[in-house]
């Protein structure tokens, strides 16, 4: 959503939610009823408002306010159908997230949409101003202006990066065996049990940015490159963290992967648009490497001592693909909402982790978003073994034969099987609190981090 909207739009839209918040603080319970959101199912199809909305009858998720806009809307529709049904059968699992807190009590106005910035509003957090609301800041286009002058974005205090009171924030400076969370960390896959284990009361909103480096985890869990435990040598880690946007304005959060990592040196490297150019305007400022360390922290001994370092990469600022180099792949590549079916950046970078068996693991908004991954190796298995068959493939082909020609496929049988390879999406019990859904839908659930998906599985 970042993408589309200016700095000053953005701060609007912060000012319109910060005000709402103060004129609803007080109600018993507090509902909102903002007008730029207006809580109104919208027709998918033809887009009028509506009092009473049909809904599409296979899914029964999608509004419609006729049977001929679900009649026109169905060629379109049927690819997600199923996907969105499968998404609605979910909800109550991605309440049950939300619902661990006490502070998701507001936020979901008449028509069921969750605004997650009511939450940062209600903790005063809620703004664009890094200077204002530090880690918190929401991105307009690009990436802000101070932080580019703040370079290397990682001089805030905790203090001035949480701006919440003491006690709820997940503190890195852990000095006394009495504050340190236990160890080897001990805690089931659940918001709960990970606050319980660090010591944080769940009235803290820390998990709506802890989502972040915790996604990280559950990723490289799920690939199994998380260490059973903290004994044998010293072990070195390399993930490439790709597509990275608004996380630059909180890069000190993933020190948390410190402890979940021990006895190893994390080194995460960071890939995007947004971070690339910005540190290529903060070059003139003294930063001369290619790939500069941005922040470094090491957990305290009793706590495993891992090391978290974050670099930023500006190489190829848009976007990272592997070369055929073999000494320079990562161990894994992370991709967090990664609109991968979205971008026809990452079909290189899909096409090569295959080839290469690098480990590609990424997470999105919902299982819906998961099913145009599927459709992308369709398409790339088809151009690459056939002839197109009919006219929107004629149409698609010559994007897909321009991949190819780059990327220069060596070993196609292997590459095919991979593009056909089952890859089952699981729900990600680290995902940002909070349902995000929209007026075309009854309540398309979807959060960021909502889905895990292996691309490519360890080898
Ligand atoms: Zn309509
Ligand atoms: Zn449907």
């Amino acid at each position: 959503m970042a993408d589309f909207f200016t700095t000053e739009q953005l701060e609007a839209m912060c000012e319109a939610v910060r005000q709402e918040w103060e004129r609803i603080k007080h109600d018993q319970p507090p509902r909102f009823t903002l007008t730029i959101y207006p809580g109104k199912p919208q027709c998918n199809q033809c887009k009028v408002p509506m009092d009473k909305a049909k809904v599409c009858s296979r899914c029964k998720m999608i509004y419609y306010c006729s049977p001929q806009c679900i009649k026109m809307g169905w060629k379109l529709h049927k690819v997600h159908c199923s996907a969105f049904k499968h998404d609605g059968e979910q909800i109550p699992e991605y309440k049950a997230v939300t619902k661990q807190f006490p502070w998701t009590d507001v936020g979901y106005n008449v028509g069921g949409y969750f605004n997650g910035n009511f939450i940062l509003a209600r903790f005063g957090v809620l703004g664009t101003a890094r200077r204002k609301v530090g880690y918190w800041a929401t991105h307009g286009r690009g990436v802000l202006d101070e932080d580019l002058l703040d370079a290397p974005w990682c001089s805030l205090t905790e203090a001035e990066g949480w701006r919440l009171p003491k006690k709820f924030i997940p503190t890195l400076a852990l000095q006394s065996s009495d504050s340190c969370p236990s160890f080897p960390p001990t805690f089931d896959s659940n918001w709960t049990s990970y606050y319980r284990w660090r010591g944080l009361p769940i009235a803290s909103p820390a998990a709506m940015l802890l989502h972040w480096p915790l996604s990280v985890y559950a990723c490289l869990k799920e690939l199994g490159l998380v260490p059973e435990n903290a004994v044998g040598a010293r072990r070195k880690l390399t993930v490439f963290y790709v597509g990275a946007r608004e996380e630059v304005c909180l890069i000190p959060v993933f020190g948390e992967l410190a402890l979940l990592f021990p006895n190893t040196d994390l080194e995460l490297v960071i890939f995007g648009e947004t971070t690339g150019h910005a540190l290529q305007r903060a070059r003139g400022r003294g930063i001369k490497a290619r790939r500069p360390c941005v922040f470094e922290y090491t957990a305290p001994t009793v706590c495993g001592a891992g090391t978290v370092r974050v670099f930023i990469d500006c190489g190829n600022p848009t976007y990272y693909c592997p070369t055929r180099e073999r000494s320079e792949h990562p161990d894994a590549i992370v991709a967090l909402n990664a609109g991968l079916g979205t971008y026809i950046s990452w079909q290189s970078v899909i096409l090569r982790s295959f080839e290469f068996d690098i480990p590609f693991v990424i997470t999105d908004y919902s299982e819906t978003c998961l099913v145009s991954v599927q459709q992308i190796m369709d398409l790339l298995h088809q151009a690459l073994t056939r002839a197109p068959a009919s006219a929107e493939e004629i149409r698609l082909q010559p994007m897909l034969k321009k991949t190819l020609a780059e990327v220069q496929v060596a070993d196609v049988d292997k590459v095919c099987a991979a593009l056909k390879r089952e890859r089952p999406g699981k729900l990600n019990a680290f995902m940002q609190p909070g349902l995000k859904g929209d007026d075309f839908s009854k309540l398309s659930p979807g959060s960021r981090n909502a889905c895990i998906q292996i691309i490519t599985p360890v080898t």
